[in-house]
């Protein structure tokens, strides 16, 4: 495995002008969420010159290859989507034409996610040109639509190519190069509370919609022993918007709908979720549900999302993670850090949902996702391909 890990080192190495290339070309691509297609079309004959094996866009828009035909199926998977380049002045630059300088390059995107992504399509390359693939079925999914709705693209990609039957998943996100288990979910509760609307002169005869509502919103508030994950932390829920249902300003509100972010330790159900508000709710005789929205894709395909993305843990002594460390470990002669992310990714369904195991890594310092500050440096770049590859051979040999 030591030679291995020595020959994935030294061919990307001798491939890392091509893979710089490779990504700045790709964040000169603008993507934000929803309109991906011409970064998609781009991985997509990349892949193919690279050699991969087969290409596929599926109906949602995302970009799947893959190198080899054996056993061991994982899939690793990166999103193409970016939020909004964001002001050239706070940058100091374009953002959409990367600067390079020092062995670093910056511009939207490198971190978050297309420099993991760029690592990820490399390792393939690696995998199959050093003949390391003959166990091994590696797919990569260039993903769409993560920064708005995670998961959904991607469950909507497991959906329509039901034949890749991953199993195990590498979610390339930057990690600060660590090792990651698990990461909290997320829901978005929507709480509607009735009352009667009337003019504001004669209000006696309604009800406020809005001080009916009080009761329950300062319960909720106060409410701070949510269940708690060892690994993972406690739980937490912020009330972040009330709409007043009212015709005009000397109306009192008929309805009140009190929007609520729940961080998820636990992995409840949303069953589970809205029965914990219960107590609360009665406070006010108010009604729960967990939000949806209708999403579109770039292709016009049509999703309806429902707000829930459940948490995922993975145990420190899961053969997962233990390949994952030591793939590391033969990469870099380190140990790895193992630890959570405090955000939110595509393992909310990939583990979350589906209890495929999953493993999160990714190079780059994840606090700058989304900022005008957003850099990688090639070394570790170059460092995330090679544990990438390594990753994917080392599973397949030891995990059955
Ligand atoms: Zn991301």
């Amino acid at each position: 495995m030591k030679e291995i890990a020595r020959n994935i080192t030294a061919y990307v190495a001798a491939h890392e002008d091509e893979l710089i290339d490779f990504l700045s070309r790709l964040v000169s691509i603008e993507s934000t969420t929803y309109h991906e297609r011409e970064a998609i079309e781009f991985i997509s004959s990349t892949m193919r010159n690279l050699g991969y094996d087969e290409v596929r866009i599926d109906g949602a828009g995302n970009c799947l290859g893959r190198i080899g035909n054996g056993p061991m199926v994982i899939l690793a998977d990166a999103h193409v989507d970016t939020v909004e380049p964001g002001d050239p002045a706070a940058w100091g630059f374009d953002p959409l034409v990367p600067r390079i300088e020092h062995r670093t390059i910056s511009g939207r995107g490198v971190v978050d996610d297309k420099g993991p992504l760029s690592a990820l399509i490399f390792a393939g390359k690696a995998i199959k040109e050093l003949g390391l693939g003959e166990r091994l079925t590696y797919w990569v999914s260039a993903s769409i639509s993560e920064e708005d709705v995670e998961g959904s693209c991607v469950q909507a990609m497991m959906e329509l190519n039901p034949s890749i039957k991953p199993d195990a998943i590498i979610v390339a996100e930057s990690s600060d190069g660590h090792v990651i288990r698990g990461h909290k979910g997320r829901a978005l509760i929507r709480m509607e509370v009735l009352g009667r609307a009337a003019h504001a002169s004669e209000a006696h005869r309604g009800e406020n919609a809005l001080i009916k509502a009080i009761p329950m919103i300062e319960a909720i508030d106060k409410w701070k022993d949510l269940p708690e994950d060892p690994f993972l932390g406690a739980g937490s829920i912020e009330i972040t918007k009330a709409i007043c249902d009212t015709p005009s300003l000397n109306t009192i509100p008929g309805k009140v709908t009190v929007i609520a972010d729940r961080r998820i330790s636990c992995g409840e159900s949303t069953e589970l979720l809205l029965s914990q508000l219960e107590p609360m709710l009665a406070l006010s005789d108010a009604q729960a549900s967990v939000d949806t929205e209708e999403v579109t894709t770039y292709t016009g395909y049509r999703i309806t999302q429902v707000d829930y993305f459940p948490s995922w843990v993975l145990e420190e002594e899961h053969p997962l993670i233990a390949s994952a460390k030591e793939s590391y470990r033969l990469v870099t002669d380190r140990q790895p850090v193992v630890t959570k992310w405090n955000f939110c990714t595509n393992a909310t369904y990939l583990c979350g949902i589906t209890g495929i195991p999953s493993v999160g890594y990714g190079p780059g310092d994840h606090g700058l996702c989304h900022s005008t500050k957003e850099i990688l440096s090639f070394d570790e770049l170059t460092e995330a391909t090679a544990i990438y590859a390594m990753m994917a051979v080392h599973m397949a040999a030891v995990l059955d």
